[in-house]
Parts: structure tokens; sequence; C-alpha cells
């Protein structure tokens, strides 16, 4: 579901016309995306009912949300790096140019967690300070189920501290020999969750 969330914000944003981003349009875009991927659901049912939870969110977000911006970027990969040993690379849903000329970091969550931690989004900045020259001032996660905004203000001293801790837990994982499936808060983030046995079978 989260996926096609995704896909579907990003066509809306790239693909369509300022004056043509309705609900109607938003509805078709997801049941194009949808009918073209139908896997991970364990039955009609389930289907069902994360189809309606897209069609709400995404209804929502029309109705109650900026839709006439043009962003700079929707949905690019970004690679960047930030020692000698250390690439970071990510995807990022959105990002806009403001009136300043700096930039927003945005990051869709379909999930349902109410508050979610930050690094992501520290990680983020950190990628574009080294991969464009207009300066990050803003990053935000919309909680697409509720269309709650959970907004950082950037400043540069966070970009550093975040650069220090990408290097400690590369560092860290550098060092490992063992690798135990943990389940924690970074699962919200996994493109899996709703389908895995394990997270499913610790909730339980
Ligand atoms: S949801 Fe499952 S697969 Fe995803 S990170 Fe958590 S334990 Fe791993």
């Amino acid at each position: 579901m989260g996926n096609h969330v995704h896909a579907t914000l990003s066509d809306f944003y790239s693909a369509i016309p300022v004056e043509k981003r309705t609900v109607e349009t938003i509805e078709n875009l997801l049941k194009q995306k949808w009918s073209r991927n139908r896997e991970g659901f364990s039955d009609s049912e389930e289907e069902r009912e994360y189809g309606e939870r897209a069609l709400s969110m995404l209804r929502r977000f029309v109705e109650t949300q900026q839709v006439d911006v043009q962003p700079l970027m929707v949905e690019r990969f970004h690679e960047a790096p930030v020692s000698e040993n250390l690439i970071i690379n990510g995807r990022i849903d959105r990002v806009d140019r403001l009136e300043d000329g700096s930039l927003h970091i945005i990051d869709y969550k379909t999930g349902h967690a109410e508050k979610s931690d930050t690094f992501q989004l520290h990680l983020y900045c950190l990628i574009l300070s080294r991969t464009l020259t207009w300066p990050v001032s803003r990053a935000s996660y919309l909680h697409m189920e509720d269309g709650v905004w959970q907004t950082l203000e950037v400043q540069s001293k966070d970009t550093e501290k975040s650069r220090q801790v990408a290097l400690s837990i590369a560092d860290k994982i550098e060092n490992e020999t063992e690798y135990p499936v943990v389940t924690g808060p970074l699962c919200q983030y996994c493109d899996f969750v709703e389908i895995c046995d394990v997270k499913t079978t610790q909730e339980h």
C-alpha cells in the first residue's frame, strides 16, 4: 500500500498539471498503480481494507494540503559520499524550494506511527547538503493517515552531528560479526512491515 501511495503522489506532482490535481485524478492514479501490482495481501478482504485506507489518505491529501506547488524534485534517488569510506544514498519523496531559495525536504509516512524518529530526515539533509548547493532549512514528515506535519527547522550544526552519528553506525556495522533479526522503531520505515512474519509474531 505504501509504495502505491508514494508512486501516486509522485505522478500527481510530476505528471499532472495544477488545474487537474483533483480528488478524482488522484483516485484514478491510485487505481492504475493498484491494478498493476496486487501482490502481498492475504485475501481480497485485506486488499480491500488497504485500498480503502490508501484512497482515504489521498482524498484527504487533496482536500487539505497545498496541491498547486511545483516541487523541485519528487522521488529522486540521491547518493552522497560523507567520508572516504562511506557513501549514503536514499530516495527522497519530495523537495520543495521555499521563497527564500532554501529547500524543504518532505517524507510521506503511510504507517500508523504518531511521531517518527527524525534521524531519517537528518540523513536526507546530510545527503542534500553534499549534493546540492541550496541550503536545506526545513525537513518534514507528513503523516498521511491524519494529515499531521512533523517538521524540523534545520541548522548546519545538526547536519554535522548526523554525519558523526552516521559514521559511528557505519563503524559499528563494519565490525559486527553476527546479524540476528531485531525489530524496533526502524520497522516503521520498512517496505515489508505489513507482511513481515517476525514483526507480526512479536505483536501477538
Ligand atoms: S518489519 Fe520485519 S523485515 Fe522489516 S525491518 Fe522489521 S523485522 Fe525486518
